[in-house]
């Protein structure tokens, strides 16, 4: 039988800080997303914060058909589509990083992830003829995006746009200043193991995010990362896979060149910076490339970034 198995988070926290947090929790984006807070006066404003979570599904879910992207995928090979500046300014950022990751992160994943199932009960593996058949849809290059008229077009029919790999940064970039105008000094949000901490953990000291071991029950880490006022976001092969009925495991991290889920020399990647969107992206991308390619990615952009290689080395990038 075929299983579909969703790993909740890649980061976990420790040694929070030694006031008595107060956690919320919710499933969004598809995954399990909480928020956890310091002062009792932050409480409600942790409580509105989880409707950013719904605004964001509803402007990216790729499997929701009232969703702004939805109505981008049916639409835009047809004419250019007028896209709201929100669903604009996140495609551009996304665009970007398709470019500068040479396609390792790439927006058109869309069709890929169709066939394969991600994220859905129907997940399966398909047919070499079936990959080939899409193959040629999946090219950022193929998609217009048009600044002066805030419009996207689709060079080719049956092109799609998937932003899996960037919206829960995204979201997470919102939730965080969101929080920061509520006057919240001290919080932990994490979508997933997309983890962001405002403030530090106490007056002058980083707060510790734990990077989860693989091969470890949940719980375990590998790795830890101090740092305030930060993203630190993972993309792991354990993350998101199904196992087929011969017991092989396929994550949810695809290749545009190959059509199949990426193989690299990384088991897990986390990209650490104050723009978890762009950490979002670039972890994908950094799983995708692997440590050699994927350190120089992320040195261009001035970050720092933790790797696990599948031979048990971790690579440790700082700007
Ligand atoms: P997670 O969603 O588990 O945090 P990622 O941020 O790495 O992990 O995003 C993986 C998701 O991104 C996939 O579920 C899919 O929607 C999308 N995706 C898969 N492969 C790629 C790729 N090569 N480029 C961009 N997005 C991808
Ligand atoms: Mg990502």
């Amino acid at each position: 039988m075929r299983k579909l198995l969703v790993a909740v988070a890649a980061t976990v926290l420790l040694f929070s800080c030694s006031q008595s947090p107060h956690t919320e929790s919710e499933i969004a984006l598809g995954t399990v997303c909480s928020i956890t807070s310091y002062d009792k006066y932050d409480e409600p404003y942790v409580s509105e914060a989880f409707g950013i979570l719904r605004d964001v599904e509803r402007l990216i879910d790729f499997h929701d058909e009232g969703s702004e992207l939805w109505y981008v995928n049916l639409h835009a090979h047809e004419s250019p589509v007028k896209v709201s500046d929100e669903l604009f300014a996140l495609l551009c950022k996304a665009y970007e990083v398709s470019e500068r990751s040479g396609g390792a992160f790439d927006i058109a994943i869309g069709p890929l992830v169709s066939l394969w199932g991600i994220g859905t009960d129907g997940a399966r593996v398909p047919d070499d003829e079936e990959i080939y058949s899409v193959l040629d849809l999946v090219d950022y290059h193929d998609i217009v995006l048009d600044p002066s008229e805030s419009t996207v077009f689709f060079r080719k029919k049956g092109m799609m746009i998937d932003l899996g790999g960037i919206g829960k940064g995204y979201a997470a970039d919102l939730v965080a200043s969101f929080l920061r105008s509520c006057g919240v000094e001290r919080c932990i949000v994490n979508l997933g193991g997309n983890v962001y901490v405002i403030g530090e953990k106490a007056p002058g000291k980083p707060w510790t995010v734990a990077l989860q071991d693989p091969d470890t029950e949940r719980g375990g880490y590998y790795a830890t990362v101090d740092c305030s006022d930060s993203a630190v976001v993972t993309s792991g092969a354990y993350e998101r896979y199904f196992e087929a009925e011969d017991g092989t495991r396929y994550h949810h991290i695809l290749s545009s060149e190959t059509g199949r889920p990426s193989e690299s020399d990384l088991v897990s990647a986390s990209v650490i910076g104050p723009d978890s969107t762009l950490a979002d992206a670039l972890s994908t991308a950094c799983f995708v490339l692997g440590s050699e390619k994927g350190a120089k990615l992320v040195r261009s952009y001035g970050l720092s970034a933790v790797f696990l290689t599948a031979d048990g080395r971790i690579v440790r990038i700082d700007p």
